[in-house]
């Protein structure tokens, strides 16, 4: 478990230079350690580090792993939800990246008032128009906007995207540029404060920094290549 405490370090290194060459203060970039599919002492590993945040797309899988892990952990949810996942997860979450429909929106605001955990929660777009990808339409985006404004129980704090994988470095810079000018023009239109730009992943996420994003979603740059027989 070596490798996960000179990864950690590394990216943390080059997390904050990025920061610097944009003019932006390392401390307002989270990093989210994306553990999916790697075992608890890979987990532990990073903790011991000062690692809080850890990132999760399977339900199961992240309330399995809190049950056993320290209560600090800072769970993210950043998959995409079945609606009859909805509970576990808002019961387990800090934070839900992966908010993509109206629908899905009302009911973790419903079940976060009846549960007690108030998760914060983006809005997951795809800016990219991959068909084969999650994410809401950015012609939604307004709808969207007074619907949060509405929500009682959790707040809703920024915006989450995914590129492509294989995107070119201009497409990216497109990508998430496009997405800060959408958090823009969502918060002047319904007053809404939303700080949180969540975009950027192991291969794309100084591009990223570079365009705004607060919380970057780091996994095979931390813990290796994925094993998805597991
Ligand atoms: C797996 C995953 C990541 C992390 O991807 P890496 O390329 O391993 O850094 C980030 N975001 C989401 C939504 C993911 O599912």
């Amino acid at each position: 478990m070596e490798h996960i405490k000179e990864n950690l370090q590394e990216i943390n290194e080059r997390i904050a230079a990025a920061a610097e060459k944009s003019g932006r203060n390392p401390s307002d970039i989270k990093l989210v350690a994306v553990s999916k599919y790697f075992p608890l002492e890979a987990i532990l590993a990073a903790y011991d580090c000062g690692q809080f945040i850890f990132g999760e797309n399977r339900v199961q899988e992240m309330t399995d792993k809190a049950k056993v892990l320290p209560e600090d952990i800072r769970w993210h949810m950043i998959g995409h939800l079945q609606s009859n996942k909805v509970k576990p997860a808002v019961e387990c979450a800090a934070c839900i990246h992966s908010v993509d429909s109206l629908r899905l929106l009302k009911r973790i605001d419903r079940l976060a008032g009846e549960c007690g955990n108030k998760p914060d929660v983006l809005l997951e777009f795809n800016l990219s128009g991959e068909d084969s990808k999650f994410g809401l339409k950015e012609k939604s985006a307004m709808k969207l906007a007074e619907a949060a404004a509405a929500c009682e129980n959790v707040k809703v704090s920024g915006l989450m995207t995914m590129a492509p994988f294989e995107a070119a470095d201009d497409e990216l810079n497109v990508i998430f540029g496009g997405l800060r000018e959408l958090r823009d023009r969502m918060s002047s239109a319904s007053g809404l404060v939303l700080p949180e730009l969540s975009m950027g992943m192991s291969g794309d996420f100084e591009i990223a920094i570079g365009q705004g994003a607060t919380l970057v979603r780091i996994g095979t740059a931390i813990f290796g290549k994925r094993d998805y027989q597991r």
